[in-house]
């Protein structure tokens, strides 16, 4: 179980946002009513948004952003501090985006800049002519090394982006292909952009 606060937009923007507090209010009653595996989504705060063991309390899936890593799980999704089974299931694994290496840390020949903030923490980036060409673009995190290679393939014209830590500022996505790209800013972690007055952003090459 999560809970996910509120945020305001398209048609309904004369309530606030829901505040953390009242969301960890949430998880502490839902806790303690029993149910095991609560968190909170789009947070951004360090250790509310994990997986927890049941019964010794252990981290078992980290999440930041749209971000989830297993840890301290064994091959039968039991607990590797005390060995409680749990009901999580491996697929997640199946999505985890494969990092270059670090020695492949220079930008492509087309980039642009998005850059994270308080309303901004994940965006769209989608071809803007055409669709599904095929091609890879290049993820590089301004503030950490981390530098991610990204395939669209299969179709797919968009793919979705989010901050991957606290001490990543922005990204800089790069492409050597003809495409063209735009991104387009999404507020919290939602999935689509929610307002029609939505447009592309930071579409400048820098
Ligand atoms: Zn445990």
């Amino acid at each position: 179980m999560h809970f996910v606060g509120f945020h305001p937009a398209y048609k309904y923007t004369d309530v606030g946002r829901t505040d953390l507090a009242t969301l960890e209010n949430a998880r502490v009653i839902a806790q303690q009513k029993g149910m095991s595996y609560v968190y909170l989504g789009n947070t951004y705060e360090a250790n509310l948004n994990d997986t927890n063991c049941s019964k010794c309390g252990a981290t078992l899936v980290e999440r930041y952003g749209l971000q989830a890593n297993i840890v301290n799980l064994d091959d039968h999704s039991n607990c590797t501090e005390c060995n409680q089974p749990s009901p999580i299931q491996f697929p997640l694994l199946a999505s985890q985006q494969q990092e270059s290496t670090q020695s492949e840390n220079v930008d492509l020949k087309h980039k642009f800049e998005i850059q994270w903030n308080e309303e901004c923490q994940s965006a769209h980036v989608l071809q803007s002519v055409g669709t599904g060409f095929k091609d890879t673009l290049r993820i590089r995190s301004l503030g950490t090394n981390r530098v991610m290679d990204k395939s669209l393939a299969n179709g797919l014209d968009r793919f979705i982006i989010s901050r991957q830590s606290i001490d990543e500022m922005g990204v800089i996505v790069s492409w050597d292909s003809s495409a063209q790209y735009e991104n387009i800013a999404l507020l919290d972690r939602a999935h689509f952009p929610t307002s029609p007055e939505e447009q592309p952003i930071s579409l400048a090459a820098l």
